[in-house]
């Protein structure tokens, strides 16, 4: 395939084991978010390409459901041994296309290796159960089958990373897939595809489509082809997926947004709570749904805590992720950028105080400075609402049982971070905390061999640790006597 600029690919569908422009032609613009320069294109499927996509996802998995789990689990390996060879080029594609600094991107590439690999082991170990009878001579035997032809929709924000855990999974169970992935950042997860391709996977097994997102979900959700869905993206669009899921009996992941609370005490190591939420924050310009968003911070060290991650806000390097020292990128897309300066100024008008940033930087690419919002009143639409980029917003507390009630008020329970000295306090809050994800004293979430995902309006299902490949089985219920 062609290389366009320095590093970057157009990108096409891969449609039945073929690299393919779309039917009618179509292509759309990839822009590079830290220059507003077109970088590349990329194929924008109609209705015939998703035809051929189900007829080929339908082919896929009659092949794969077939193929032992020791032989998926080998073509796993080899993939994600292919991704880690090539992470760095295509670490320069994500940062092209996403704005992430190039480290961060390798990391993500990196971790997915990882993730393929976890899923690769767990394709292996799908045990069903032999279930004592009642009668002699009778075996009944419970047994997990792969649910069938899955279709996936990931978003731009961690562009291998959201693809690769719904990838992984399903095709460690046996399922084939259609990966409708991020038009705005296609190129690194096309090679991720590619990694599959290269390591053997046979043709229709994996499928990958751009195009118009609602044109695409309204079109292959309710297609009889199609078994299980699963999403990453906002709340909104969440429920709109799940309830068209529901009309067709279909089976779904949901992975939505978020508003985690992050809890500092008198008693917690400040100076660690602060460097572990700072970088927390500010990675991938706070573009992630497990972002530390409520700041809320007990009163006896709520000044100093505020004082120095408003500090260490205003010392992050910004700038082109291509260039090196830089420690937080562009927003990936123009679009967030009156967002964030509409949830800014309602806080601001609220009451809050700006401590620091709150603004565009300069007027090529997407750049925003490093937020830091303090006594920002519950009322203030971003104590409400995910502000999906670097802004975090401070608010005192007194007591445990307050600042559990502000952290459970909203209907999201995504993720929670929480620092503290004391063994009570740390067990209450493992306890009491309504999310997905509590992770206490450290950075503890998302590996691929511990549980990701939400509860509440955050979704349902995890994409991670032992129960993860569950979402792509079902059981099935198998009685036999001699005859
Ligand atoms: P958006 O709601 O327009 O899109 C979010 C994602 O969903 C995108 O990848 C988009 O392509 C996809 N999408 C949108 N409508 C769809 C449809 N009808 N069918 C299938 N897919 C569809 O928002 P955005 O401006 O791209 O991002 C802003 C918001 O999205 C954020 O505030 C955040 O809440 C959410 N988001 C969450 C995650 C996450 O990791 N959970 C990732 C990206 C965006």
């Amino acid at each position: 395939m062609p290389k366009t600029i320095s590093g970057y690919r157009d990108t096409l569908l891969f449609i039945d084991g073929q690299w393919r422009g779309a039917v009618n032609g179509k292509t759309i613009d990839v822009i590079d978010p830290a220059t507003d320069e077109r970088i590349g294109t990329v194929a924008h499927a109609s209705k015939a390409d998703l035809d051929a996509a189900l007829a080929s996802v339908e082919r896929g998995f009659k092949v794969w459901s077939a193929t032992s789990a020791y032989d998926r689990s080998k073509i796993m390996r080899k993939a994600a041994e292919m991704l880690r060879e090539r992470a760095d080029d295509i670490a320069i594609m994500m940062t092209r296309e996403q704005g992430k600094p190039v480290s961060e991107a390798k990391g993500e590439i990196l971790a997915g290796a990882d993730v393929i690999d976890w899923f690769a082991e767990e394709a292996r170990r799908t045990y069903g159960q032999i279930i004592p009878a009642r009668l002699p001579g009778v075996t009944q035997m419970a047994i997990k089958v792969p649910v069938g032809p899955v279709a996936a929709f990931t978003p731009w924000n961690f562009p291998i990373n959201q693809v690769v855990r719904k990838l992984s999974a399903a095709i460690a169970a046996g399922c084939s897939i259609i990966v409708k992935a991020p038009e705005e950042t296609p190129a690194s997860p096309a090679e991720l595809i590619r990694a599959f391709v290269d390591a053997g996977i046979p043709a229709g097994v994996v499928n990958l489509v751009y195009g118009v997102p609602a044109e695409i979900s309204e079109y292959l959700i309710p297609h009889p082809v199609i078994r299980k869905i699963s999403f990453t993206g906002s709340t909104p669009i969440g429920k709109q997926l799940a309830a068209l899921a529901a009309q067709h009996m279909k089976l779904t992941t949901m992975e939505l947004g978020g508003h985690a609370p992050a809890i500092i005490f008198d008693d917690a190591n400040i100076e660690k709570a602060v460097n572990i939420l700072a970088v927390s924050k500010f990675r991938n310009a706070g573009q992630v749904c497990v972002s530390p968003t409520r700041f809320l911070v007990q009163k006896g060290v709520y000044e100093s805590v505020v004082k120095s991650f408003t500090q260490a806000a205003k010392a992050i390097k910004v700038g082109n992720g291509m260039e090196a020292g830089v420690e937080m990128g562009p927003l990936a897309n123009e679009r967030r950028i009156p967002a964030l300066e509409a949830l800014i100024k309602d806080a601001v008008e609220n009451g809050a105080e700006l401590k620091t940033g709150g603004r565009r930087i300069g007027n090529v690419g997407n750049f925003f400075e490093p937020t830091v919002l303090s006594n920002v009143p519950k009322n203030a639409r971003i104590m409400n609402e995910e502000p999906f980029g670097p802004v975090a917003v401070f608010s005192p507390f007194s007591t445990l049982d307050e600042v559990i009630d502000e952290a459970n008020r909203l209907p999201f329970g995504l993720a929670s971070y929480a620092f503290s000295g004391s063994v009570d306090t740390i067990q209450q809050l493992g306890l009491r905390i309504e999310a997905g994800m509590t992770t206490i004293n450290h950075a503890g979430l998302a590996l691929p061999e511990v549980p990701f995902g939400g509860i509440k309006d955050s979704g349902h299902g995890t994409e991670g640790g032992s129960e993860a490949i569950n979402a792509y089985l079902h059981t099935r219920f198998v009685t036999q006597s001699a005859a």
